[in-house]
């Protein structure tokens, strides 16, 4: 049985950018319907119930067509929303990368921070719809920018997250309301950049 996990801080830490009622109903109602919906879908293979979410998404073409697209929905839901509060700290006005490996390789692809910032925006802008936006580590070892519709996880297409940001309605509609430019923009100042750092290090194992 997969588990909501507690935020890595309070529900009020990412406040002002991110709102406290936001938090509460984004964690406790939305997540834990996906691992309620997660959960239900694997009462018919006890075999894989204890399985990691991710192992689960990597693995998603060779599992039986029955669960298939639950896991995909609501696994993907778990793993991107665990993913999400992690990458996220309480947040600050001149929020930018820490030193470091990820940073350089930024600057690589991108042209500075500003530049990579400017992209990911436009790029969860420009993304139809519900879904997410996210910088990864491709199948070549590069980083790049791309989106996902619904739940849909980058690890079910061999790459690996370093950001991502949820573009759900539901992640920013109670404080934005249709301005997603401005939640992208503030969703840049609680960038846990220190666990960006892992992440990229992690991915180019
Ligand atoms: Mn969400």
């Amino acid at each position: 049985m997969y588990k909501l996990p507690s935020l890595p801080y309070d529900y009020s830490d990412l406040s002002p950018y991110i709102d406290e009622e936001t938090m509460r109903i984004h964690h406790d109602k939305h997540h834990q319907g996906y691992i309620d919906k997660l959960n239900t879908a694997l009462e018919t293979h006890p075999d894989l119930a204890n399985t990691t979410v991710e192992s689960l998404l990597v693995n998603i073409e060779t599992l039986p067509s029955d669960i298939k697209t639950a896991v995909q929905n609501h696994g993907g839901g778990h793993a991107n929303h665990t993913f999400f509060w992690e990458i996220m700290r309480p947040g600050r006005v001149d929020n930018a990368p820490d030193e470091g490996e990820l940073v350089l390789a930024i600057n690589d692809q991108f042209g500075d921070a500003p530049q990579f910032k400017e992209k990911f925006i436009n790029a969860g802008l420009g993304h139809f719809g519900s879904g997410w936006v996210w910088l990864v580590v491709n199948k070549t070892g590069a980083l790049e920018i791309i989106t996902t519709p619904n739940q849909n996880s980058p690890v079910s297409l061999g790459l690996k997250p370093v950001i991502g940001a949820d573009v759900w309605e539901h992640a920013y509609y109670l404080k934005y309301q249709n301005r997603r430019v401005e939640y992208l923009e503030n969703f840049f100042a609680v960038i846990n950049w220190a666990k960006a750092e892992e992440n990229f290090k992690q991915a180019k194992i």
